[in-house]
This record gives structure tokens, sequence and C-alpha cells, in this order.
């Protein structure tokens, strides 16, 4: 199990905004139910969602198995259909510390 952000962008072109089919995925990701998103895609929480309007991007923080699912995740719901998705490995400040401390020796 690993921490990932999913980090999403896409343009006003394309903005749920102003798209209902792309407010459309928005919800019915908001509506998935959390077995749901465990069994198929490995995504064991979501941690945190935040999305900024008008920069048209968004930042979601999951625990998850792999990448891979997540990154079926993106295509089975249609949010890549309109958003290019960066997944990448994260952690806390206070992992980031204790690493540091270990490859240090501090
Ligand atoms: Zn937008």
């Amino acid at each position: 199990m690993a921490r990932y952000g999913i980090y999403g962008s896409h343009t006003p072109e394309t903005c749920p905004l102003y798209f209902v089919k792309y407010a459309q995925v928005f919800v019915d990701i908001a509506e998935l139910e959390p077995e749901e998103l465990a069994t198929a895609y490995g995504i064991r929480q979501i941690e945190a969602q935040y999305h900024s309007a008008l920069e048209h991007t968004f930042l979601w923080i999951v625990e998850a198995e792999q990448p891979h699912l997540i990154e079926a995740f993106g295509i089975d719901t249609g949010l890549a259909s309109f958003n290019t998705i960066r997944i990448v490995p994260i952690h806390t400040f206070a992992e980031t510390v204790d690493r540091l401390k270990m490859a240090h020796h501090l």
C-alpha cells in the first residue's frame, strides 16, 4: 500500500464547469462506493480531493495498491478523457524527515 498524488489538469475548452458530460464524470466518481474503488482499482482510501476552478487543475491524494490500477481508474471512469493525469508516489513531510534521518544518519 502506498500513497499517490493524482495530479489532473484540463483546458477551459474541456472544463466540467461548462460541459455537462464532463461534470457527469465527476458526479459519477463521487458516487462510487468505497468497496468498488477498493475491489476494482485497489484504491483503499481517498485522503483528499482539492480543485482549483480557474487553474483547471486538481490534486487527489489516495492510498492505493499500485499505480497501474489508478491508471485503469482514470480510463474506465472517463477522468482521463478530458484531463492530463500524473500519478506520483508521495510521502508526508514527517515520512520524508524520517527517510532523511535514516539516509544521512541524523
Ligand atoms: Zn476547469
